[in-house]
């Protein structure tokens, strides 16, 4: 009886972890500096309606205006209000008492990213020109098991980011701003946008590139390569902020949920990716209220304040959290490993994974 006992119990048990595994693969699209406020309520009346930050901009207002929240929102980001409400999870509305906030006393992009990647909070990783991340990140931990190796990329923005992810230790693909990707097998899509890359306009005078390109430049290497985990880094959004150019901030977040509409549609389009792949979006830190909307950092209050969106085959799709609990930036890490069933260790100890989300 033992034995037969065992025997159902393990291939019950099989057969539970059979269907909690059913993500393969994993793409997390970071908006730099994105408010959980422009999220869960849309464009914000506190900022538009002071012509500081808005003068003259009657066609965005037109566009992504509306006095009822839910309309707003969805004016905003219908993306995220069609698909992902309805097939995902939606943390971070804290006029519903649902928190996510960063676990890092700096408020500003290394350390989020890295808090983010590493699941960790090292407050030794305390400037944006900080050298070489010191503390292992998820990424490159899953790059090392078996089936995943070279299977592991990243796009980004903004330079920085080669240093957050370091990829002088791990040597991962981490395409940043003004290299080409390279390759022997490069299709005419992509070297095209190798070539318009440099001649695109540096809108933000500081060795960045716009996030469009970061888009179709991962997104042709996903059709050609199909990586199985993928991170995009959007930097947009936070530029347009410390500018003070409300409008050009809505802009972006309304483009990068085109974007991740694409995305989506790409994903489930493609046999290696449908069905089997799970999305996350993030943030790094993010921003104040009302004045101080423009900047961030622990001087500015409600900088912490972040929000994580995710949806794929194991999330079970609970929509818009409303239930009271906080969650930190810190546990995503261990959160994308056990998606794709592994348990992340690292040179420092690993925030727990959230739970419920698969
Ligand atoms: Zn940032």
């Amino acid at each position: 009886m033992r034995t037969l006992f065992a025997v159902v119990f393990l291939s019950m048990a099989f057969q539970v972890g059979a269907q909690t595994h059913k993500t393969k693969n994993v793409v997390v699209v970071l908006m730099d500096g994105y408010r959980w406020k422009e999220i869960f309520q849309g464009a914000d009346s506190m900022i538009w309606d002071n012509r500081k930050w808005a003068p003259q901009d009657t066609g965005f207002r037109n566009q992504y205006w509306a006095d009822d929240v839910h309309v707003r929102r969805a004016k905003l980001m219908p993306f995220v209000w069609s698909t992902m409400v309805k097939n995902g999870q939606l943390y971070g509305n804290r006029d519903l008492g649902n928190l996510v906030n960063v676990r890092n006393n700096y408020w500003f992009s290394y350390p989020g990213r890295s808090e983010t990647f590493c699941g960790y909070y090292d407050s030794l990783v305390n400037s944006n020109s900080y050298p070489d991340n010191p503390n292992e990140n998820v990424l490159e931990f899953i790059n090392k098991q078996p089936g995943y190796q070279g299977k592991v990329v990243s796009f980004a923005s903004w330079d920085a980011v080669a240093r957050i992810i370091n990829r002088d230790r791990n040597g991962m693909l981490i395409n940043i701003y003004d290299e080409d990707v390279k390759g022997d097998h490069l299709t005419p899509v992509q070297n095209e946008l190798n070539v318009m890359q440099h001649n695109m306009p540096d809108v933000f005078g500081k060795g960045e590139r716009l996030d469009v390109m970061t888009f179709y430049m991962g997104k042709a290497y996903m059709q050609q390569n199909h990586p199985k985990v993928v991170y995009f880094d959007f930097g947009d959004t936070d530029d347009w902020a410390h500018m003070g150019k409300y409008a050009m901030y809505l802009d972006a977040a309304h483009k990068s949920d085109a974007m991740l509409s694409e995305l989506w549609s790409y994903l489930q389009s493609d046999p290696f990716y449908k069905d089997q792949t799970t999305l996350l979006v993030v943030c790094d830190h993010g921003r104040g209220y009302v004045d101080k909307w423009t900047s961030h950092g622990s001087a500015i209050p409600h900088a912490d304040e972040t929000y994580l969106l995710m949806m794929g085959p194991d999330t079970p799709a609970k929509g818009e959290m409303n239930n009271q609990t906080q969650i930190y930036q810190d546990q995503y890490a261990q959160t994308i490993a056990e998606l794709l069933g592994f348990h992340f260790t690292a040179n420092h100890p690993v925030g727990k994974p959230i739970q419920g989300t698969k």
